[in-house]
């Protein structure tokens, strides 16, 4: 017996139905993504010795070198770094940025503000002398999206940033397509790299964006639910050198780098992660719709496009808002005794609602949402390891908000 009311549960019914299209379209993607990860275990005839942990300055890991080829092939890169030991999404961008950028240059921003958490990296607020990139003497532009950017775009800049998810912002993400048009024009009009934040967009699409440096968190898609923690970035040889040389030290790179049991979790994760992340895409379509039939407004709506994981719900009310992510929370595998309350989270400038009763601790391949306690009280909601619990962490939210 379900504790939901029978009208919700009508809902899901008729939710589903409607969405028999939209759910027949995020299978097609899932599968021809795993057909591209099962080439690239295939071809780096992937065996279980490849599962075993190196220690110390791990030379010569064949677990570590055959995951960040298979990054490479499947992300259609000429190489990768995988490693668990890139702390999260923010630590991985921040590699990326101080491997690229020198004192002098310019980074532009083509996407408007870059996610919150590297607004301290980038040194647009915060302490002076912390090790930002403006400390280093690195300037910083931006535009907006779809804004012409041609007049920055001179010989200073050496970074040319994207940011392919909406992140905590009202804006849509961008298509893997129009990311590449934009790389192209980069590079038929300076000498500037293309990077891109790739959070949350790994397995949405059937293709991910070309660039000379993508970029990305393994708590989130590629980690499948399985990485525990970790991050990527993949790109061109001479940019993933580059980038070696900042993760560790210049002249060693690479080449270092234990992995003390994590390869087995890091592989298992990135073979799950289409599947996983069609659960996700089927959760947050599902949501859009019944939260729109409840009269909120929601997006991506359930049937356009989704280039990211990230569902928004409108609530324009903080009591309401705080109920959304308390059910969320209460429908969580893990803590769901627990009442998530806003506080001021470190690296995020107002303070933040969130519900994460995940088995690996803030990831949001798990079912996950969170809200900056800020107009119009808008809820974003990511992940979910299965489309059943998403389903009903969903209705349980839907209660939670019509009752009061
Ligand atoms: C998650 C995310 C990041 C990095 O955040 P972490 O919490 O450090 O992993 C950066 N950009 C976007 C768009 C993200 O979604």
């Amino acid at each position: 017996m379900s504790n939901l009311s029978q009208n919700t549960l009508l809902l899901a019914k008729e939710a589903d139905k409607a969405l028999a299209d939209v759910y027949a379209k995020i299978d097609e993607t899932a599968l021809k993504n795993t057909e591209k990860v099962m080439n690239a275990f295939r071809a780096n005839r992937v065996s279980e010795n490849h599962f075993a942990a190196s220690t110390g300055y791990g030379y010569n890991d064949p677990g570590r070198e055959v995951t960040e080829k298979i990054y490479a092939q499947v992300f259609g890169t000429e190489a990768a770094l995988v490693r668990h030991s890139i702390a999260n999404g923010t630590h991985a961008l921040t590699i990326g940025l101080f491997a690229l950028l020198r004192p002098g240059d310019t980074l532009l921003s083509v996407t408007g503000k870059p996610y919150d958490t590297l607004e301290e990296v980038i040194g647009l607020q915060g302490e002076k002398g912390v090790g930002s990139l403006s400390d280093f003497g690195v300037n910083y532009r931006q535009s907006e999206i779809g804004d012409d950017f041609s007049h920055l775009l001179d010989d200073t800049v050496k970074v040319v940033y994207i940011q392919r998810s909406r992140g905590y912002g009202q804006r849509p993400a961008l298509s893997p397509e129009y990311i590449s048009e934009i790389t192209r024009y980069v590079h038929a009009h300076s000498k500037a790299y293309v990077m891109v934040d790739n959070c949350y967009g790994e397995f949405t699409c059937e293709k991910e964006p070309e660039a000379d440096l993508i970029v990305g968190s393994l708590i989130k898609n590629p980690g499948g639910g399985i990485a525990v923690t970790g991050g990527y970035l993949a790109g061109t040889e001479k940019v993933i050198e580059l980038c070696s040389y900042r993760l560790t030290a210049p002249g060693v790179g690479g080449e270092v780098g234990a992995t003390i049991g994590q390869t087995r979790n890091i592989l298992l994760g990135f073979w799950m992660a289409p599947h996983a992340v069609a659960q996700a895409l089927k959760t947050a379509a599902f949501s859009a719709y019944v939260f729109e039939k409840a009269g909120f407004d929601v997006s991506p709506k359930f049937n356009e496009e989704r280039y990211d994981l990230i569902q928004t719900v409108t609530l324009h009310d903080p009591a309401k808002l705080e109920s959304f992510i308390q059910a969320i929370q209460y429908s969580s595998p893990v803590d769901s005794f627990v009442t998530p309350v806003p506080w001021a989270m470190p690296g995020y400038t107002d303070s933040v609602i969130m519900a994460a009763g995940t088995f690996t601790g803030g990831s949001t391949i798990e079912l996950s949402a969170d809200a900056p306690m800020r107009e119009p009280y808008t809820a974003f909601l990511q992940g979910s390891l299965t489309l059943e619990g998403g389903k009903l962490s969903i209705l349980n939210a839907l209660e939670a908000v019509t009752k009061k």
